[in-house]
Order: C-alpha cells, then sequence, then structure tokens
C-alpha cells in the first residue's frame, strides 16, 4: 500500500511557517512591510512580552475590502504580482503571498480593516488555521493586525523562544531596518536624497507593555533617525559620519560612513538597504572591509549605512524565503561601485590619526613577511649602534602603558636589564615604529611591539582577575552616554563583570548611564569607547553566555586597547620597560590573538646565511 499521502493546506501553511515565521520579530518585519506596501505613512507597532503574548501592527494605509481581508490570509495569495512578468522587477518589499497565511496557522489572529473610501470596517479571526466569516465592526481606514500567543499549538517552537528581552531585541532590530530601509526608496533613478518616497519618511512608533520605545518622526533626516535609534553612535557629527555618493550606470549609491574612530567589534553595525529592503550581501561586505583597508586595525568593524539604489530588473529577490538575500545580475558592477564610492571617499577625508596605526598592524601575507624580516635585519645591521649616537626617540616624558603602572609589588621586584647597568651599551633599536630588535645571548630577536605589550597586559589582567577585581579609580568627571533599552539589559545581566574589571556604572538620566569608576590599569585607554565596546561584545555574547570565553575576549580587547600600537615611536626607557616585563611574564611567545610577538634569529644562523661556516 502506498505511503505517501497529500499534507492538508493547514500542515502545508504551518510548514511554510517555519520558513518565515521564526521569532516575533519576524511577524514584526511581514507586518510592517505589508503596512509599507500598503502605502502607509503612519505604522504602529505594539508587542507585549517580547511578542510571545502581542504583537499588534496598525497602519493608515490602502486598507483592505471584505473580500479581500477573507482571502488574505489564503496560501499563495497576494496583491502585488500577478503573472510570471511581475518576478522580473519586483518593486514592492512581498509578493510571496504567504506571510500571513503563515502567520495564521501557528497563532490567534485578528485583523481590522478598512478602505478610505469606505465608511465601514471588517474584521476576521483565525485560529491557528481555523478561520471565521467576516463580519462588520468600526475602525478608522487603515489596517491592524493582532497576533496573540504565537506558537501556542507548537510547544516545540515554543520553546526556543528567548526571554522577552532577546525576543523585544530582535524586535527592536527588525524596526530598525525598516525605519531607516525607507530613505531613499523614491524611483531609484531619481533618488530623493532626504526623504522616502513621499517625499517623507514614514512616523513610526514601537511600544513595548505599553511603555514607548520609539516615537519616530516622519520628518526626520536620516542622521536624526539613527541619532534616535542608536543613541550611541554620533550619527549628527558630519566629522564622525561622511557621507558619499556616486551614480553611474543606473546605480546609485548613497553612504554615510562612520569614521574609523567609531568603529566596532562586530559588523553588526553595517546597514545595507536596496531599494528600501535591508539586505545581506557577501559582495557589498567585502567591498566595505576593502573600502576601509588600512585604515582600521583588524579586528574592528566600521558602521556604515549603505542605501543602494538601481532598477528591479537588475536583481532578484526571489532567492530567499526572508528575502534578505538577493541576486544581482551584475554583482561585480556593484561590488566595484560600492568599493569606489567608499574608497575614494575615505582616501579623500582627512583620516590621519587614525590612519597610521594599523597599516603595519595588519597581519602581513607570507611572502610580506619575510621581506619585512630581511628589512628588518638590514636595518638592524646598518643602524645598531651607541645609544648616544642615535637620535632621540619620543619625548622622554610621555607615560608608558606598562602593566606595572598599577602594580607595585610587580613592579618591585625587577632586575634592571643589561643595557642600564653601568657602560654597557643599548643593546636595541626600534625600526618602523613597530618592531623592536634586541640582542640576545645567542643571536637577537625581532619584536612585534603592539603584540608583545598587548601579552603581557593579558597576562597580568588574567592575572589580577583570578585572585581579585581590577584596581579601579574615580573618574573626576563621570562620563556619560545614551544607551538603548537591549543594552540596559545586557549591563544589568553582566553586572557581576563589570565589578571584576573595576568599573562603575551608575544610572544618570532617561536611558543614559555614567561611568564613575574606571580601571587604573587601562588609564591610557579612553574610558568611554572601552566601555561601549564592552557592551557590544557582551551584547553579541547573550546567547551562549560560557563565562570563562567571554572573560577571555574581554580581557583580549582591554589588553588590545592598552597596548603600544604599531606605529607608536618608543622612547628607550620605555623599551627598556617593555623587554622587563617580557622577561617577567610566562608565556610572551604569541599574542593573545595567536599572533607571534616575537621572531627570534641565533648566531650561528646568522653565520650560515652569511656563509661563515
Ligand atoms: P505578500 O505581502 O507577499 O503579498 P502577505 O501574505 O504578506 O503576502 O499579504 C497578502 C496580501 O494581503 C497582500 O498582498 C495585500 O494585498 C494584503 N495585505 C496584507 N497586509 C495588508 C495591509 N496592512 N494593508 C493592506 N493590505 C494588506
Ligand atoms: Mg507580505
Amino acid at each position: 500500500m502506498g505511503q505517501i499521502i497529500v499534507l492538508d493546506q493547514n500542515m502545508v501553511n504551518m510548514i511554510a511557517a517555519g520558513e518565515v515565521v521564526e521569532r516575533p520579530a519576524s511577524v514584526v518585519k511581514e507586518l510592517m512591510e505589508n503596512s509599507i506596501d500598503a502605502g502607509a505613512t503612519k505604522i504602529t507597532v505594539s508587542v507585549e512580552d517580547g511578542g510571545r503574548k502581542l504583537i499588534s501592527v496598525a497602519d493608515d494605509g490602502c486598507g483592505m475590502d471584505a473580500e479581500d481581508i477573507a482571502r488574505a490570509f489564503e496560501p499563495h495569495t497576494t496583491s502585488k504580482i500577478k503573472t510570471s512578468a511581475d518576478l522580473q522587477g519586483i518593486s514592492t518589499l512581498g509578493f510571496r503571498g504567504e506571510a500571513l497565511a503563515s502567520i495564521a496557522s501557528v497563532a490567534q489572529v485578528r485583523a481590522v480593516s478598512r478602505t478610505p473610501d469606505s465608511t465601514q470596517a471588517n474584521y476576521i479571526e483565525i485560529d491557528c488555521g481555523n478561520k471565521g466569516g467576516v463580519s462588520p465592526c468600526s475602525a478608522d481606514f487603515g489596517t491592524t493586525i493582532h497576533i496573540r500567543d504565537l506558537f501556542y499549538k507548537l510547544p516545540a517552537r515554543r520553546k526556543f523562544l528567548k526571554t522577552a528581552n532577546t525576543e523585544t531585541s530582535h524586535i527592536i532590530e527588525q524596526f530598525t531596518r525598516v525605519a531607516l530601509g525607507f530613505y531613499f526608496v523614491s524611483d531609484p533613478a531619481l533618488h530623493n536624497k532626504q526623504q522616502g518616497a513621499a517625499g517623507r519618511n514614514l512616523d513610526l512608533t514601537l511600544i513595548h507593555n505599553g511603555r514607548e520605545l520609539y516615537r519616530l518622526s516622519g520628518k526626520q533626516i536620516l542622521r536624526q533617525r539613527i541619532g534616535e535609534l542608536f543613541p550611541m553612535l554620533p550619527a549628527g557629527a558630519s566629522e564622525d559620519f561622511i557621507e558619499a555618493e556616486s551614480s553611474e550606470r543606473g546605480l546609485h549609491i548613497f553612504v554615510l560612513l562612520g569614521t574609523p574612530g567609531v568603529s566596532r567589534t562586530s559588523n553588526k553595525f553595517q546597514y545595507i538597504f536596496l531599494n528600501g529592503r535591508f539586505i545581506r550581501d557577501k559582495f557589498i561586505s567585502h567591498a566595505i572591509k576593502e573600502a576601509y583597508r588600512g585604515l582600521l586595525e583588524p579586528d574592528r568593524f566600521p558602521v556604515v549605512f549603505l542605501f543602494v539604489g538601481m532598477p528591479y530588473e537588475d536583481y532578484d529577490v526571489n532567492v530567499h524565503p526572508t528575502k534578505i538575500e538577493v541576486r544581482f545580475y551584475n554583482a561585480n558592477l556593484v561590488y566595484s561601485q560600492v568599493l569606489a564610492c567608499l574608497r575614494e571617499k575615505l582616501l579623500s577625508t582627512n583620516l590621519e590619526t587614525y590612519a597610521k596605526l594599523p597599516a603595519k598592524e595588519t597581519p602581513p601575507a607570507a611572502g610580506h613577511r619575510d621581506q619585512r624580516i630581511t628589512d628588518a635585519i638590514a636595518e638592524f645591521l646598518k643602524r645598531h649602534r651607541p645609544a648616544q649616537a642615535r637620535q632621540a626617540g619620543a619625548s622622554p616624558e610621555r607615560h608608558f602603558p606598562a602593566v606595572h603602572a598599577g602594580a607595585g609589588q610587580v613592579a618591585e621586584s625587577i632586575s634592571q636589564p643589561a643595557s642600564k647597568t653601568g657602560d654597557e651599551q643599548r643593546r636595541f633599536i626600534q625600526i618602523h615604529d613597530s618592531f623592536i630588535v634586541a640582542q640576545t645571548d645567542d643571536g637577537f630577536v625581532i619584536i612585534d611591539q603592539h603584540a608583545l605589550h598587548e601579552r603581557i597586559i593579558y597576562e597580568y589582567l588574567r592575572r589580577r582577575i583570578s585572585t581579585g577585581s581590577l584596581e579601579s579609580q574615580k573618574l573626576l568627571m563621570p562620563e556619560s552616554f545614551e544607551i538603548s533599552e537591549g543594552l540596559a539589559d545586557v549591563i544589568e545581566g553582566n553586572a557581576e563583570l563589570f565589578e571584576k574589571l573595576g568599573i562603575e556604572l551608575v544610572p544618570f538620566g532617561p536611558r543614559t548611564m555614567a561611568i564613575q569608576a574606571f580601571p587604573s590599569l587601562l588609564a591610557n585607554v579612553a574610558p568611554l569607547d572601552f566601555v561601549r565596546d564592552l557592551i557590544d561584545l557582551l551584547d553579541r555574547k547573550v546567547a551562549g553566555p560560557d563565562a570563562e570565553k567571554l572573560l577571555e575576549e574581554v580581557l583580549n580587547m582591554a589588553a588590545c586597547k592598552a597596548a603600544v600600537k604599531a606605529g607608536q615611536k618608543l622612547s628607550d626607557s620605555e623599551i627598556e620597560q617593555l623587554l622587563t616585563d617580557k622577561g617577567l611574564a610566562e608565556s610572551v611567545s604569541r599574542c593573545p590573538h595567536g599572533r607571534p610577538t616575537t621572531i627570534k634569529f641565533s648566531i650561528s644562523e646568522l653565520e650560515k646565511q652569511f656563509k661563515r661556516t
């Protein structure tokens, strides 16, 4: 007997829902997109308990009549495409005709809608696929859809939902994408620079448990809106975010580029929009990375808001159920134009203060490295001469952020390095302001100053933290910063870690915190930058809290920030300090990222190279 049966429609919808409806935030995305497609100018999203209890989205769009509202929740029903030819140029956010049917198959739904030319509204209720009839009611024009108890008949799916806080932060993320996407979505050929389609943006509100999280006015220009959505980014400042624009061969680009000073530890702050749709695209991401090459340290990611406009026929959105990926017909053009537009702007902007550091810090390719080592040896042999013969280094007054700054008991036990004793010559030099070449008993070593210092600080931090907290120092002036709702929870959830690190944060006003105390060991690190990056890092780790690994990452970050950089001239006493610390530290041969800190050369090797043996 045949084993195969045809699944009933509700089962089909539930299975489809697995693709489209992953969590409450997916529902928010689909409903907001429908509202935009319906021509809304105002959307209010209200959620309860992270969207698990209720999600409601109300708009003032074109609405639906009785016939349409009944049909909208059937599978494969859409007003956005009619023939296969329409698939060639999708101008709406939706087109697959499956979102409402999928959502209605896994939750309790009530939809109310009224078209502007009708005096009466209609509503329909659906409980996990069981549809009631359409009945008249009274309501404003537009559409409101309430989704209650998502996945309540699917315990396995419901179990996968995270805490209300986590779900809310996903909702905020989707809300943010829609709120930004609507910029530059007029006719892609025209591109009204300031506003969206109707010459203005949308009024958008997000409410959680009755509390208003965001109320964004349609009159906002892009920078203002980014400022509201990301209070921690200095989006309004023209020196922190620069604009670039280019238009060639039907491809229009507008981009707001964060300078290296506002870079982050993840690429979470890279928003790419294509004709109003938030997308992820590996070509564009790569182009962004390339554009910043040499301007950022390797573990930093730029903050970028990129808006691409192009004819709808030039790409396919029908490749991913949630339409987050597209296929460009000419991906090379997109890549090269994005890269050229960003790169030109970055290189023609005065970013000097930052550009110096990282260029030398990128881990060199193998061939490259050999060359650098050869150069280093040549330099060493050429320049190795007594201290007094060499011109003076950096100002001797400069405070060297050695680990012993806040660690009296370790510092006292240090014996002076050989180079200091009596008439001994100095046995090291700094080359290219990045490497230190130092003589050893049986040859010499080349030290990567940043990598070594980073390692020493890391080890020291580790030791201190394993026996208690880091010493901290009260800031003379507490430094305040704004945080979003989700990040407040991140701070609260990691209170113990902050304490261990010696960072004291206190509430300082609505959505504002202040740094009151900061570890003395990180005295040369800007507290505000550090705390922001730390919160970013903790935010990313919310899903899998492996405390030990997290701590390691935090300490890595702290060490990297506190260490001297490549490109920084060191005075003789600073180099001596570094060499002394190297002698004391336990395992300094690799920096915390795994790169070597020191390369050794023995006399016998040299003799072999020079054919003396
Ligand atoms: P799609 O958006 O892919 O067409 P959906 O299942 O999301 O599919 O929606 C089905 C149809 O319901 C839409 O094509 C649209 O005609 C109608 N619709 C959905 N939401 C709204 C809304 N907020 N206002 C007016 N019409 C809507
Ligand atoms: Mg839709």
